[in-house]
C-alpha cells in the first residue's frame, strides 16, 4: 500500500482514530453522561444510522493510505455494541493497523468475552475506574457495578497481561481514592493514568474548581512512593512515570494544565460516521453519506485529504492561554465523539 503521509497547518500529520461504535452506555458517569440528561426521553441515534462494520473497515483502510497505523475503539460503551469481536477481527485480517485497542468500562468484559477480543486481534485494553470506595462509586455514577469492574481489571491482567486503567479525577469527589488505587494495583502489570478532568460536552457541569491538576496529584504522590518521570513520548497523550519499587506505572493525563495540541495526531469517528478532527469540534464531516453514496475510494479519500490538510484545531491551548475568557462554542458530548 502507498503511503502519502499528510500533515494539517499546523504540520501535525495524522496516525491516530478513536472510533466510537456507540453513543449508548448503560453506565452514567456523572463527568460523562449525567443520569438527569441521558434518561429515558434522551435521544441516542437509531441502529440504521450507525456505520456497519463493512463501512467502518472501509473507512479505516481510506485513511490508511494517509498514515494511520493506530485504532482505539470507544463510545459510549463499546462492548454494549453487538459482535464486536467481528469488527475487531475484520480490522486485523484487512487492514495493516499495526495497533488496535480498545477503552470500556468493564461491567460487561468477562473473561470469556476477553479471551474472544484477545484471539481475534485486540492489542490492548484500557478499563475506566472512578474510585474503590462503592459509596464514592455509587456517587459518581449510580449505575456502577463495581464488582465487575475490578473483576475486569484482573481479568485483562490475566488474558493480555497488561491494562491500563483511566482515572479521572474530581476534587473532593475521588482524589482522596488515588492513593488506594495506587496501592491495590501496584504489584501488578498496570499504568494508572490520572486524566484532569475535562471541559468536553455541554452537560458534566465542569469547572475550572473541580480540576486537580497532575503537578498537584505528583506532588502529593511524590510524597508516598519513589516515581521517576520516563522520556516523553512524542504525539503521546500522557506522561509516564516509573514506580520506582514497584511493577506498576503511573501517568497523568493534563488536558486541561497542560494542554497537548502542538502534537495532536488524532481523529475521531462517530458511530453514525462523522469525522472530528478535534474532541472540541462543532462540526464533524459525513463520511457515512459519502461511502453510501459513492463506492468509489478516491471519493472519501480525496475528501479526507482537504479535511486533514486545512485542520486548524487547537482548542484546549487557546483556552489554557486564555484563562479568563469563556469560549463559547456548542461541544458535542464526549460519550458521542468518542472518548
Ligand atoms: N465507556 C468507556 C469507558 O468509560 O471507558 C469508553 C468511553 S469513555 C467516554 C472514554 C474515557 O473518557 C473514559 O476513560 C472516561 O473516564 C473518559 N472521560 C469521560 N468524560 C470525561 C471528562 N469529562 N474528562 C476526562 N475524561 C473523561
Ligand atoms: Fe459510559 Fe464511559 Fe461515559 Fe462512563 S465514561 S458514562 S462508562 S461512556
Ligand atoms: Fe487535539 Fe483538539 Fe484535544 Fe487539542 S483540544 S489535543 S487539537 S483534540
Amino acid at each position: 500500500m502507498l503511503i502519502n503521509n499528510i500533515t494539517d497547518k499546523y504540520n501535525r500529520p495524522f496516525n491516530y482514530l478513536r472510533i466510537s461504535v456507540t453513543d449508548r452506555c448503560n453506565f452514567r458517569c456523572a463527568y460523562c453522561m449525567p443520569k438527569e440528561i441521558f434518561d429515558s426521553g434522551y435521544k441516542f441515534l437509531k441502529k440504521h444510522d450507525l456505520l456497519s462494520f463493512e463501512e467502518i473497515v472501509r473507512v479505516v483502510k481510506g485513511l490508511e493510505s494517509f498514515g494511520l497505523n493506530k485504532i482505539r475503539l470507544t463510545g459510549g460503551e463499546p462492548l454494549l455494541r453487538k459482535n464486536i469481536e467481528k469488527l475487531i477481527h475484520k480490522i486485523k485480517t484487512k487492514t495493516n493497523i499495526k495497533h488496535l485497542a480498545l477503552t470500556t468500562n468493564g461491567s460487561l468484559l468477562t473473561q470469556k468475552k476477553a479471551k474472544l477480543l484477545r484471539e481475534v486481534g485486540l492489542d490492548e485494553i484500557t478499563i475506566s475506574l472512578d474510585s474503590l470506595n462503592p459509596y464514592i462509586n455509587k456517587k459518581l455514577n449510580p449505575l456502577n457495578d463495581d464488582k465487575n469492574v475490578i473483576d475486569a481489571i484482573y481479568t485483562t491482567l490475566d488474558v493480555f497481561n497488561f491494562v491500563k486503567i483511566n482515572i479521572v479525577v474530581m476534587k473532593n469527589i475521588n482524589d482522596s481514592e488515588i492513593f488506594k488505587i495506587i496501592h491495590n494495583f501496584k504489584d501488578t502489570n498496570s499504568e494508572l493514568r490520572f486524566i484532569e478532568f475535562m471541559d468536553v460536552g455541554e452537560t458534566n457541569r465542569w469547572d475550572v474548581d473541580k480540576v486537580i491538576t497532575s503537578e498537584d496529584l505528583i506532588k502529593k504522590i511524590k510524597k508516598t512512593f519513589n516515581i521517576k518521570k520516563s522520556h516523553p513520548v512524542l504525539g503521546a497523550t500522557s506522561q509516564k512515570w516509573k514506580l520506582l519499587d514497584y511493577k506498576a506505572s503511573v501517568a497523568f493525563i493534563s488536558s486541561i494544565s497542560k494542554p497537548f495540541c502542538n502534537t495532536c495526531n488524532r481523529g475521531r469517528l462517530s458511530a453514525d460516521g462523522k469525522f472530528y478532527t478535534c474532541l472540541f469540534s462543532t462540526h464533524g464531516n459525513d463520511l457515512l453519506q459519502v461511502i453510501r453514496n459513492s463506492p468509489k475510494d478516491d471519493v472519501l479519500e480525496n475528501l479526507f485529504s482537504s479535511i486533514w490538510s486545512t485542520r486548524l484545531d487547537k482548542y484546549s491551548l487557546i483556552r489554557n492561554l486564555n484563562k479568563n475568557i469563556k469560549i463559547k462554542i456548542p461541544k458535542i458530548e464526549m460519550s458521542y465523539i468518542g472518548g
